[in-house]
């Protein structure tokens, strides 16, 4: 089963083969984990642009096949065409370390190898959104969900608060234009924004997009 996965090395070829691959692509180390490895960044499209789409993938470490195939989604586009005013930015392995944890220690690792006495923190719930991330986890070290200290205390969600703040910027400042997917593979079921609080306005809207993402899967 391992096998069918690929190492750090290799998915991180995939970035490079792409990277070479696109006129408009380009690679960026955006952050470093606990453990000194990059966290990188695949940007495609012809920049500027008029709207933006962030995807993270890897952000928990047992999930090897959203990862994994994020990689794969990233070799497919690199022989296709860039969208006329669409870009891209993909950080397909948010927590290398947790990955590498994972295929030699414990299968089932599922934080990064940050946190108290390097117990990991559930970067799931080490952002800053009150009551969806942060604070919806639990103070315990010892516990999966384990949040950490205090919001963005881990370089991993440090590096995609940033990448999406880039982003926002890339785009002339504004927030409308640019959207995040987050890749997971615990269950078949798309989450839109802000489902936490159920107070957007564009909340229905989001909703159906994500009803018609579900057929998909
Ligand atoms: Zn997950």
């Amino acid at each position: 089963m391992q096998s069918k996965y690929g190492t750090l090395a290799q998915l991180d070829s995939v970035l490079e083969f792409a990277a070479k691959r696109q006129a408009s692509a380009s690679l960026a180390t955006v952050g470093e984990t606990a453990s000194g490895r990059p966290i990188r960044q695949l940007s495609l499209g012809n920049e500027p642009c008029t709207a933006m789409l962030v995807v993270l993938a890897g952000v928990h470490a047992r999930e090897w096949v959203a990862t994994g195939g994020a990689h794969c989604w990233i070799a497919e586009l690199a022989d296709s065409p860039p969208m006329p005013g669409v870009c891209l930015r993909v950080l397909p392995m948010l927590n290398p370390d947790g990955y590498s944890f994972s295929r030699t220690n414990n299968r089932h690792w599922r934080k990064n190898r940050g946190g108290l006495e390097g117990r990991g923190v559930d970067l799931n719930r080490n952002f800053g959104v009150a009551n969806s991330s942060w604070g919806h986890g639990t103070n315990n070290s010892r516990s999966e969900v384990f949040q950490g200290l205090a919001p963005f205390s881990e370089p991993e969600t440090r590096a995609a608060a940033a990448a999406v703040k880039a982003a926002v910027a890339a785009v002339g400042g504004d927030p409308a234009k640019v959207g995040v997917l987050d890749v997971h593979c615990c269950a078949r079921v798309v989450y839109p924004p802000f489902w936490y609080s159920r107070a957007s306005a564009s909340l229905a809207t989001l909703a159906r997009v994500a009803s018609v993402l579900d057929l998909q899967i």
